[in-house]
């Protein structure tokens, strides 16, 4: 890796993957988020200077899909979607200094002039294609109008990319068995010309720039592969009205509009001028950031994403870049997905912990922000649990950080006023253990990890109490007042650093503590240096940074989401995998309620093969159903009473709608026996019916096997 560590001399740009203007943000959606915001806030602690920015992206066919089912115009469909957005991400304290839209004029004439410049100097050609069309309804069917098979690895995919099997992005003509999502209508290919951008001359260039690319690995290490595999010419035009018209170089008209992947990333640049433009380029030079010519050097460009939209930000835009004189990304962290009781979040299945649900229910962002930056490494997937937030907020916010500072600053205030007079600095062993703190904390930034930013402050709040508990000021006050000051000074010190440090995981809590110690001005204006720096002197008496959650209301919150999980997926209770819908990627909204026919619901058969052993884990019995009963209250469970052979057990199955419990008794099914227990609905399920797909088909016997016989 040749790049200097940060803080660096240059200009940084942060950025956050695009959300799609389309449907409500969910907690998924925000560990991305969060992650960008606490890493450009941690960039900013370093002293570097850093632009953060983002915005919605407001073309693309998920937008125009979903417009036209809701009859009205993708533009006002997509701006509503934009001005929520724009009013979640702030109660988040995800604090953008632009958060612009694709469709704006910033964006609309820059990508005109990136797009310009790639055709003027030879990078784009036009080709003959075969593009998917709707006879019936005589529209041309561009990615998300068209579903069917991927011809890499024949899941069901949608448009323009695998999203359900091996997550390749897909270009026109290739999905096979062509349907339109719109009318349902088989789809026809037909020849149109469409414009290429050719990347495949830049994978030289892209092989050395991943050497280069710092990040999370999961964003080198797939698209080395897909370099080696070959990359294909990327078409950059689409057959719609909804999105940015082609620039023709010559002046030549036509009715092609520029791929939404085109103009999306070219966002980051928009954002980034309209950041400038507003503060002045004495604050922040855009251009000096982005371009790499005969003018500019270039500055430090950090992408946050998802780990869906890897190679759209390590093949194709790098390639952009480096073809029209741009500065290529520095790093590119790839977030995990976050799923739901280990199942992916599904925004149709309403499987979700939804981002104001979040704040109705009155916890404080700073919670879930810590929760999500700390729980689990970027790049890998992590599991929400309310068990899990409560376990992390009691221990370690209250437990450690705020107890720490409630039980020092008290004393303190109790005492002295506040910081002890007659000190003159803090002791050498402090000195060392926050000076490590911000060692660690500017390693963090540099290993892209903002996991350890937590660490280092939560570390740092341990020494503190294990410093106080040792050194015993209560006994010393009377006996030694000097060695007394002394400490509580020293305590003092770890709190303003803890202030400093933990101002980009927390920062209205940190602002607080900033204040509660009488600080001056705004904790997130200063840099690290601040930690060392002395406390101001008199304080109030503290209050408590952090509450409890106490364990009733992970009951209560679990029950409320086991209820909307039950509703959601007791339809699919042979399980297939869950649809992992992402951070920023596409919303999965339009395909799923649209894909009625079961063919078109399909996953792909997994990939990952287990051993017999495993198999072996599962005890499966053949039961017979004795009785069967809605329970009352829930639209979709009935209790059954299976038999078997051994024991008659009670199991609660997501059937009632779907078959006529009457006509259930006697009737042979498969149960899964040694399912951990679950309470639905305040019934206890012991076990599990098996049954296939959305109607819930149960699976039974061929011959007449004995209630109790295992299934191998
Ligand atoms: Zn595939």
């Amino acid at each position: 890796m040749s790049h200097e560590d940060f803080p660096t001399d240059d200009p940084a740009v942060v950025t956050c993957g695009l959300p799609y203007a389309n449907g409500d943000l969910h907690v998924g959606h925000l560990r991305t988020y969060v992650g960008g915001d606490v890493y450009a806030r941690a960039l900013e602690r370093l002293g570097q200077q850093t632009a953060f920015v983002s915005g919605s992206d407001m073309h693309g066919t998920p937008v125009a899909v979903n417009a036209e089912q809701e009859g009205v115009s993708p533009e006002n469909f997509a701006l509503e979607w934009h001005e929520r957005y724009a009013e979640t991400f702030p109660k988040f304290n995800v604090d953008f200094d632009n958060y612009g839209h694709t469709h704006d004029e910033t964006n609309t004439e820059l990508t005109r002039d990136l797009v310009r410049d790639l055709d003027e100097r030879g990078h784009v050609y036009e080709k003959e294609i075969m593009v998917a069309y709707d006879p019936v309804d005589d529209q041309y069917l561009p990615d998300r109008y068209v579903e069917g098979t991927c011809p890499y690895c024949g899941a069901h995919a949608r448009g323009d990319e695998c999203d359900e099997g091996c997550q390749r992005h897909l270009e026109p003509g290739e999905i096979e068995d062509p349907v339109s999502t719109i009318t349902g209508n088989p789809a026809e290919y037909r020849e149109r010309t469409h414009k290429f951008f050719a990347v495949s001359e830049f994978a030289d260039y892209l092989s050395d720039f991943l050497d280069r690319l710092e990040g999370t690995s999961n964003a080198r290490n797939q698209p080395r592969e897909w370099i080696e595999q070959g990359l294909q010419d990327w078409c950059i035009t689409r057959d719609m009205d909804w999105g940015i018209d082609y620039p023709d170089a010559d002046g030549e008209e036509t009715d092609l509009v520029l791929y939404v992947w085109v103009d999306a990333p070219i966002e980051y640049v928009s954002s980034t001028k309209q950041y400038a433009d507003r503060a002045g380029a004495d604050v922040f030079d855009w251009e000096a950031a982005w371009r790499d010519d005969a003018d500019h050097d270039g500055g430090q460009i950090v992408h946050v994403i998802g780990r869906d939209i890897i190679q759209h930000h390590t093949i194709f835009w790098p390639a952009m870049l480096h073809a029209t004189d741009h500065v290529e990304p520095r790093a590119v962290m790839a977030s995990g997905f976050v799923t739901l009781g280990g199942k992916g979040f599904s925004t149709s299945r309403d499987r979700a912990v939804w981002a104001d649900e979040y704040l109705e229910e009155g916890f404080h962002p700073d919670l879930l922000r810590y929760y999500l930056a700390t729980n689990g490494g970027f790049q890998q997937d992590v599991d929400f649990s309310w068990e899990r937030f409560r376990e992390r907020v009691n221990t370690e916010l209250v437990g450690t950080i705020g107890n720490f500072l409630y039980r020092s600053l008290l004393f303190a205030h109790r005492n002295y006023d506040g910081t002890p007079e007659g000190v003159e600095t803090a002791s050498e062993e402090v000195t060392a253990a926050i000076d490590e703190a911000v060692a660690d904390v500017t390693d963090a930034v540099n290993d892209y990890s903002v996991r350890d930013l937590g660490d280092a402050v939560t570390d740092l709040a341990g020494f503190g109490n294990e410093y106080i508990q040792r050194n015993e000021p209560w006994a010393l006050v009377d006996d030694d007042p000097d060695a007394a000051a002394q400490v509580i000074y020293d305590c003092v010190q770890i709190a303003k650093a803890i202030a400093v440090l933990f101002e980009p995981i927390a920062p209205d809590t940190c602002e607080r503590l900033w204040n509660q110690l009488g600080e001056d001005g705004s904790v997130h204006d200063v840099t690290v240096d601040a930690a060392t720096e002395p406390p101001a002197g008199a304080f109030e008496e503290p209050g408590e940074l952090f509450e409890k959650i106490p364990e009733e209301r992970v009951e209560e919150l679990n029950e409320k989401l086991e209820e909307r999980v039950a509703e959601a997926s007791d339809a699919d209770t042979a399980d297939a995998v869950e649809d992992a819908d992402t951070t920023d990627a596409e919303d999965d909204g339009t395909a799923d309620k649209s894909g009625e026919s079961a063919a078109s619901d399909l996953e792909p058969l997994a990939e990952e093969r287990i051993g017999f052993e495993e198999f072996e884990d599962l005890d499966l019995r053949v039961g017979r159903i004795v009785s069967a009963e809605g329970i009352e209250g829930a639209d979709k469970l009935a209790r059954l009473e299976v038999d078997l052979g051994v024991e008659t057990r009670q199991i609660v199955a997501g059937i009632k709608q779907l078959h006529d419990l009457e006509s259930l008794p006697e009737t042979r099914v498969i149960v899964l026996a040694n399912l951990e227990r679950a309470e639905l609905f305040g019934v206890e399920s012991n076990g599990m019916v098996l049954a296939a797909g959305e109607e819930a088909d149960l699976l039974t016997t061929h011959g007449d096997a004995e209630p109790g016989t295992q299934v191998k």
